[in-house]
């Protein structure tokens, strides 16, 4: 089974009718959503189904099962409205391209260092990489050429690289193309300002810590 992803159609839509494809106790499945389910290190949406609050999201293959809150009514074949927390969501995809470009510019000014791990939640964006030294020494670099690409409000496309395994990736003309299932601004100029922070994880381990200033 799979559900059709409209987070990627249109990353900016907050609400949705679909119909219900399954029902096993409080988890749900349905053949459209605009409620994006972790993966590649974003977060979840929160949002509703029918009103009753999506508390997990979990994909699995193509497939995306919600399980909802409280005593609900919903049967196989409902049409239901799916709600998101669109603000939320949105601090989420900005904080998403702030992670993708300081991303790009370290691999591609600082010899491609090994990435370890990378989250996106509402509040914070984190990028860990394989690192000797203090990785704060590139923030002036990342600082200017970040705010750089952001003052410049370029447009972001993205789109299926593959339909049937829904690969997706997004492109930034002169600056990058890059692989991922995340959900895309449509300009770079909708981040704002940021703000960068240093961490050591570990022996040869670094972290970049992204934060929005206005939001
Ligand atoms: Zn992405």
């Amino acid at each position: 089974m799979s559900v059709k992803k409209f987070f990627w159609e249109d990353p900016y839509r907050t609400t949705l009718d679909a119909k219900v494809t399954s029902v096993t106790d409080n988890v749900i499945t349905v053949d459209r959503t605009i409620a994006f389910a972790f993966s590649g290190g974003q977060a979840s949406d929160c949002g509703t189904i029918n009103g009753y609050n999506i508390i997990r999201a979990e994909k699995v293959g193509k497939e995306i099962f919600y399980t909802i809150d409280g005593e609900h009514d919903i049967n196989v074949g409902d049409e239901v409205i799916i709600m998101i927390d669109w603000e939320k969501r949105y601090r989420i995809m900005k904080l998403h391209f702030a992670a993708e470009i300081i991303l790009e510019l370290v691999y591609k000014n600082f010899g491609y260092p090994e990435k370890t791990g990378a989250n996106i939640s509402d509040t914070k964006a984190r990028v860990d990489f394989v690192w000797n030294g203090n990785i704060s020494e590139t923030f002036p670099f990342l600082y200017s050429e970040a705010n750089r690409l952001i003052e410049l409000n370029l447009p972001i496309t993205s789109d299926f690289s593959n339909v049937e395994d829904e690969e997706r990736y997004w492109e930034v003309l002169d600056f990058g193309k890059v692989s991922c299932g995340g959900t895309h601004l449509k300009t770079t100029g909708e981040i704002g300002l940021i703000k960068l922070k240093r961490d050591n994880i570990g022996k040869n381990k670094e972290r970049i810590e992204i934060t929005l200033v206005n939001s």
